[in-house]
């Protein structure tokens, strides 16, 4: 089976004009800082995101690795401009928030747990969505025209050795909907959360987002406005972070190509040796945090 490779490019440049954010991009990488709101998104900045969390080897749940892991990610969120950073307990999912001009909250998610695999290191699944996540929260102009963002990177996604996915996957993101209805620990109150908008897989070299069966199609929608040639075609629903959230009632988005490497989905370098920095691409992290940087404004709006 093969794809139609993406081409990023035009609706990527008229996403910037419209919002009228400055042009020129930093591509300082590592961990310096960005003025905030002030340029656009940079796809070669989000893959240093990407790099830096490979760098530090497989990173399962529980790992230290995972826990170097998750201090650096709310170090980056805090130096991306993302308020109330914490790290949740017992599974610890990152959080932290950006003020919007309306009432209402929009989750933006992803996972940084790997899947527990002798070498397996993630680039794309995981890595991909954590490092998108982080530069659109430096992007993102403040406050946002819309509903505040509540930035949730996920632990404990991936189900531990052999158990399965569908008793032991989805911890981190199960947490963060039951501290939501509770209010508890950085997560908003689940009557205030209009949409949940999950990136997972989306640094794929040859990369496309259907829409998963499971995904809301308003939200679906807004997201292929934004970029028609990347979000076109359709596949079966995928157990995945978002699924906590329809499950409470929250329109919930999976941004995922579920189709990595050759062969029919999951593709035939899920889960293996071969997900690495070989396999993914800055200009398929920027072209997802283009159309999210788009959309989002509208996706929590009534
Ligand atoms: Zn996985």
């Amino acid at each position: 089976m093969t794809k139609p490779r993406h081409r990023p490019g035009a609706a990527a440049a008229s996403v910037l004009a419209a919002i009228a954010l400055a042009a020129g991009c930093g591509g300082s990488g590592g961990e310096a800082a960005a003025p905030v709101g002030a340029d656009g998104f940079d796809g070669d900045r989000a893959f240093a995101d990407l790099r830096a969390q490979v760098a530090l080897g497989p990173r399962p749940s529980g790992s230290a690795a995972n826990r170097r892991l998750a201090r650096m990610l709310a170090r980056r969120l805090r130096r991306a401009g993302a308020l109330d950073v914490l790290i949740q307990r017992p599974v610890a999912n990152v959080v932290g928030s950006v003020p919007g001009r309306d009432p209402g909250w929009v989750v933006l998610g992803a996972h940084y747990d790997t899947k527990d695999l002798p070498g397996f290191v993630g680039a794309n699944d995981g890595a991909s969505g954590v490092a998108v996540v982080l530069e659109l929260v430096r992007s993102l102009p403040r406050p946002l025209p819309g509903p505040s963002l509540a930035v949730a990177l996920f632990d404990g996604e991936e189900a531990r050795g052999d158990r399965e996915f569908d008793e032991d996957g989805l911890r981190g993101s199960r947490q963060y909907v039951d501290y939501a209805a509770a209010g508890r620990l950085g997560a908003p109150p689940l009557a205030a959360i209009g949409a949940m908008v999950l990136l997972d897989m989306v640094g794929d070299c040859d990369l496309a987002i259907p829409r998963e069966a499971g995904s809301d199609p308003g939200l679906y929608e807004l997201l292929a406005t934004a970029d028609p040639e990347l979000f076109d075609g359709a596949v079966a629903a995928i157990a995945d972070d978002h699924v906590p959230f329809r499950e409470a009632g929250i329109p919930a988005v999976d941004v995922i190509d579920f189709e990595f490497g050759p062969g029919p989905p999951p593709g035939a370098l899920w889960h293996t040796r071969g997900d690495d920095l070989e396999a993914v691409c800055p200009a398929s992290l920027d072209a997802v945090g283009e159309a999210v940087l788009e959309a989002l404004p509208r996706l929590g709006s009534d």
